[in-house]
């Protein structure tokens, strides 16, 4: 099975969903280690989608996730909205013209998102942000061979433990790392909506 621009928008459909959803949980997950604002900020961005992708709607699953980067950065604002941009715009260059993306593509698409996070916030595996939740996902994804579905499932179910990963851990990125110590036994939030973003694109693609 392939995902074409069709197949893309309506995984990022469901993106909106999950992120309108649970933006009161990744509100109180920031509260407790940074300033309270990633569930209002990654709803802000994702509503803000949901509108362009009704007025503008793309024709390749490039252009949709050029849409997201473009958008989300616009939009979101934090640290996490320079970071999601960069991923989707990351993303969208890995998958270039292509019309349909395959389990491969899409492990491509995910390794792009993952460089531009690094690149762009020096984060390493550890170190308690989104790429502690991102960074088992691709491996996972690269992993899973050419069915595009179980390669998302595979992303997903990694990100979800490499989110529940950063419990433990003392943050040394972002405002968490101001906590120093008391940063510990709290789940980071970028981690946690990583992993929500990729169960949603899973879920979609089983559905
Ligand atoms: P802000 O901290 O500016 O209020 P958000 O609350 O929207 O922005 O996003 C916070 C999340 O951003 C953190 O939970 C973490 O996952 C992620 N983050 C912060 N700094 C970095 C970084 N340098 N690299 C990767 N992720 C980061
Ligand atoms: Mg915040
Ligand atoms: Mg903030």
């Amino acid at each position: 099975m392939t995902c074409t621009a069709e197949g893309v928008v309506s995984a990022l459909r469901a993106a909106v969903a999950v992120v309108i959803a649970h933006r009161d949980e990744l509100v109180r997950l920031d509260r407790e280690i940074g300033d309270g604002d990633h569930g209002e900020n990654m709803r802000r961005g994702f509503t803000a989608l949901l509108s362009r992708l009704d007025s503008e709607p793309p024709a390749t699953p490039g252009s949709a996730l050029k849409l997201v980067a473009t958008t989300l950065i616009s939009t979101v604002g934090g640290a996490a909205g320079p970071l999601y941009g960069t991923a989707f715009l990351r993303a969208a260059s890995a998958v270039g013209d292509a019309t349909a993306l395959d389990g491969p593509a899409v492990a491509k698409a995910l390794r792009g998102a993952l460089d531009g996070v690094v690149a762009r916030g020096k984060a390493e595996v550890g170190d308690k942000t989104m790429v502690d939740a991102l960074t088992p996902a691709v491996a996972a994804a690269e992993a899973a061979g050419d069915d595009m579905v179980a390669v998302l499932v595979a992303a997903a179910d990694a990100a979800d433990a490499g989110a529940e990963s950063t419990v433990p851990l003392v943050a040394r990125k972002g405002r968490a790392s101001y906590l120093g110590e008391r940063s510990a036994d709290h789940l980071d939030p970028g981690a946690r909506s990583t992993a929500l973003l990729l169960r949603a694109f899973a879920d979609a693609a089983q559905s």
